[in-house]
C-alpha cells in the first residue's frame, strides 16, 4: 500500500473505532456534562460520529477529503458547541493532510491547523476547562517528537500529555461554553469535551497500530 492508501485506511478505521469507544463511554460523558452543563455530550458525540462514518462510507477520495466531509457531517448532525468545534477540527486537519506524506510532520501540521481553528472559533485558552486543555498539550507533544519518528511511535509518545491535560481539567472552573454559567459546579469533574478528545486520540493510536504498526 502506498502512503495515501494507508492514510485512507487509517482515517476510515479511526472513524469506526472512535464511534465504538465513544458509544462505550456515552453515559460517562453524559454524566460529566451533567455536572455543570446539559448532560448531552455523550449523545452529541455519538450522533456526530455516526454521521461522520456514514458520510465517508461511499467516498473514494483521499484521506484529507474524507476528513473534510466527516467534519462537515459531524458538525451538521451533532449540533452543540462541541459539534461545531470538533467538526471544524476534523475539516481543518483534512485540508492539510493530503499536502504531504502520511507521516509525523504532516500529522503535526494537520493537528496544528485544527487546534488553531478550534481556538479561533471557540476563543478558549488553555485553563478554560475545555477540550483545548487536552488537544493543545497533545499537539505540542507531537510537535516535539523527532520529525523522522514513525507516526505510531510519535502518537503514542504524545498521548500521556493529552491524558494529563484532560485530568488537570478536574481542578479547573469552566470559563467557556454552557458550563461557564455554573462555573464552580464543574470543579472536581473532568471536562467532558477534554475527556472525549482523549478517547478520540486513543482510537487513532489503535487505528495506526492496526494499519501501519
Ligand atoms: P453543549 O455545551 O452545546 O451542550 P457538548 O455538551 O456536546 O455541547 O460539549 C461540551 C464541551 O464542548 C465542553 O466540555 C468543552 O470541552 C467544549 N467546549 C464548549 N465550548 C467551547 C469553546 N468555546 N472552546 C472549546 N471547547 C468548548
Ligand atoms: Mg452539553
Amino acid at each position: 500500500m502506498g502512503s495515501s492508501e494507508i492514510a485512507v485506511a487509517v482515517v476510515r478505521r479511526w472513524l469506526a473505532l472512535a464511534l465504538e469507544v465513544i458509544t462505550a463511554h456515552e453515559e460517562e460523558l453524559g454524566r460529566l456534562d451533567a455536572a455543570a452543563g446539559d448532560g448531552d455530550h455523550g449523545a452529541t458525540m455519538v450522533r456526530g460520529l455516526r454521521a461522520a462514518n456514514a458520510a465517508v462510507e461511499k467516498m473514494s477520495d483521499g484521506a484529507g477529503r474524507l476528513l473534510i466531509e466527516a467534519g462537515a457531517a459531524f458538525s451538521d448532525a451533532s449540533g452543540g458547541a462541541s459539534g461545531a468545534l470538533i467538526g471544524a477540527l476534523l475539516s481543518s486537519a483534512g485540508r492539510v493532510l493530503d499536502d504531504g506524506p502520511f507521516d509525523t510532520a504532516t500529522a503535526t501540521k494537520a493537528l496544528q491547523a485544527g487546534l488553531s481553528m478550534v481556538m479561533r472559533l471557540g476563543k478558549a485558552q488553555p485553563g478554560d476547562k475545555t477540550l483545548v486543555d487536552a488537544l493543545k498539550p497533545f499537539v505540542d507533544a507531537l510537535a516535539a517528537q523527532p520529525a523522522d519518528q514513525p507516526l505510531l511511535a510519535a502518537w503514542r509518545a504524545a498521548l500521556p500529555a493529552a491524558q494529563a491535560g484532560a485530568a488537570a481539567t478536574r481542578e479547573m472552573v469552566a470559563k467557556r461554553g454552557r458550563s461557564a454559567k455554573l462555573g464552580e459546579r464543574s470543579l472536581g469533574h473532568a471536562d467532558p469535551g477534554a475527556t472525549s478528545l482523549v478517547y478520540l486520540l486513543q482510537a487513532m493510536e489503535t487505528a495506526l497500530a492496526e494499519e501501519c504498526g
